[in-house]
């Protein structure tokens, strides 16, 4: 790295980068374009010869961004939100920057203290109990996203109960959700070599906007432990995804309890809320918890990617995922006195992902980091009420963070009971541009999601967006 290169590059490239934010608003928000667009415009190899970096970023602005959807823009509502901010995107120019792998402590002291400390100070601003926290047999790591984290604590969980009962058992281990939770679950089922046919996905409860009945959680396990199977996991959700539906921890973390199961709580999107003193509630009952995971990617300011996982026991992570191979021997790690990140997560190497959580703390601090939140919750308000004074239209679900699930009511005696009318109206406002959003099936019914959560919204966009589909609606509705 030539250091008076980077520095004119550098310019160049952030000088791109804020333009890029300024005329954010001029792209379709969703990428219109069709599959395998780029190979028509770009050669078939790669250059014998340098180029320049205007060119490159000629091409960035003509060939790359069509295909880009813009996660970034004040007028993405689909999904969740995955936000940047001045502070995350400095933290990772700064983790760039520096490149160093820190996979154990040796290899950047700073980069495993630095995650340990940020880990327990975000701890502390979420109220985690303290067996959380590094003080004691737990800590927090930063893994990539929630599928990581709730792959590594249901490979722990797995080992902890098959050290106990012998390897054979792994066939009678059953793991426990409700049918809310992220697919991320299913998939480190798959790869933990979980017997498909022991996933309980149990029923979210409809009265309850889908959240699990701990009554029953209770009977599934009852069912299964007298058939000789071995409960071991429990995942909950705090912020489920269709529909951000909270499942009681309390009373689910207790039936986890009695039976000697490991219970992780998913709360990918909604921890974040929980920084706000008025809705830590959400996630009480966290002390009952084995592991905890939000994504500071989605709605904290935090660049992706920075997932963070707090577990109660770190050796049983440990225990799990640890290799101690000759070549990376080091007086440090043999004498046990440092963290090695490396036996908290599935890959060996790994970036310095806390400097960008250390910038947004510090940047932003506490304070604003709440009205942030708020801001948005304020915002779905908004939204839902404007929902609410059009009678074309129902509330699906009530609010509880900053996602409104709403769709159109369809005119009498529609066969499907209105999901192609609202597939459709999907459909128009995303192909319009303007605006992007996407669905979900609650019930058998296709219902809208309008997530709010990008840092550029505010009211203007959601009045706007609120007007397109209107619009929209009106013309499905006269084309009938
Ligand atoms: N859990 C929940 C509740 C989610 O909403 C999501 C993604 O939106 C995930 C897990 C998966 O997140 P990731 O992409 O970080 O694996």
């Amino acid at each position: 790295m030539d250091a008076e290169q980077l520095r004119e590059h550098a310019h160049k490239m952030v000088d791109f980068i804020a333009d890029y934010y300024k005329t954010i608003e001029d792209f379709p928000v969703l990428s219109q374009v069709e599959p395998g667009y780029l190979r028509k415009l770009l050669p078939d190899s790669a250059p014998d010869k340098p180029e320049s970096l205007q060119s490159v970023l000629d091409d960035v602005q003509a060939k790359i961004l069509p295909g880009v959807t813009h996660w970034q823009s004040p007028n993405y509502f689909a999904y969740f939100p995955s936000n940047s901010s001045v502070a995350g995107f400095l933290g990772e120019m700064l983790s760039a920057g520096i490149n160093m792998v820190g996979f154990s402590w040796i290899t950047s002291p700073a980069a495993t203290e630095l995650e340990t400390i940020v880990l327990d100070w975000l701890g502390k601003t979420l109220k985690l109990p303290e067996e959380f926290l590094s003080a004691g047999q737990g800590g927090g790591v930063i893994q990539g996203t929630a599928s990581e984290a709730v792959l590594v604590v249901l490979l722990a969980a797995r080992d902890r109960v098959l050290r106990r009962v012998g390897k054979n058992a792994l066939e009678k281990l059953v793991v426990y959700s409700s049918d809310q939770a992220h697919s991320a679950l299913q998939k480190a089922c798959q790869i933990a070599g979980i017997h498909p046919e022991n996933c309980r996905v149990l029923k979210a409860d409809s009265s309850t906007n889908y959240a699990l009945n701990p009554d029953t959680l209770n009977q599934a396990i009852s069912r299964d432990i007298s058939i000789g199977l071995l409960p071991f996991f429990l995942s909950a959700t705090v912020g489920t995804t269709s529909s951000t539906a909270v499942d009681p921890l309390l009373a689910l973390g207790k039936v986890a309890k009695c039976n000697g199961i490991w219970f992780h709580v998913d709360a990918a999107y909604a921890g974040s809320a929980c920084i706000c003193p008025e809705n830590r509630h959400y996630i009480d009952g966290v002390e009952e918890a084995d592991s905890f995971n939000m994504n500071a990617h989605k709605w904290f300011l935090t660049n992706f990617d920075c997932s963070p996982l707090w577990v109660k026991d770190r050796n049983a992570l440990i225990q799990s995922l640890s290799t101690n191979p000759e070549f990376l021997k080091n007086k440090a790690s043999q004498a046990n006195m440092v963290v090695d990140y490396k036996d908290w997560q599935i890959p060996l190497g790994r970036r310095f992902r806390s400097l960008k959580l250390w910038m947004v703390l510090r940047l932003y601090g506490l304070e604003n980091l709440q009205s942030y939140i708020r801001n948005h919750i304020n915002l779905a308000k908004y939204f839902e009420g404007l929902v609410l004074e059009d009678k074309r239209f129902e509330v699906v679900t009530p609010r509880t963070f900053s996602l409104v699930c709403f769709r159109l009511l369809p005119p009498d005696n529609t066969e499907d009971g209105g999901n192609k009318l609202n597939q459709d109206l999907l459909d128009a406002v995303n192909s319009s541009g303007k605006i992007f959003i996407s669905h979900t099936v609650l019930s058998g019914k296709y219902i809208l999601r309008f997530a709010i959560g990008a840092p550029l919204t505010e009211e203007a966009h959601v009045t706007a967006a609120w007007k397109v589909f209107q619009d929209e609606a009106s013309a499905l509705l006269r084309s009938l």
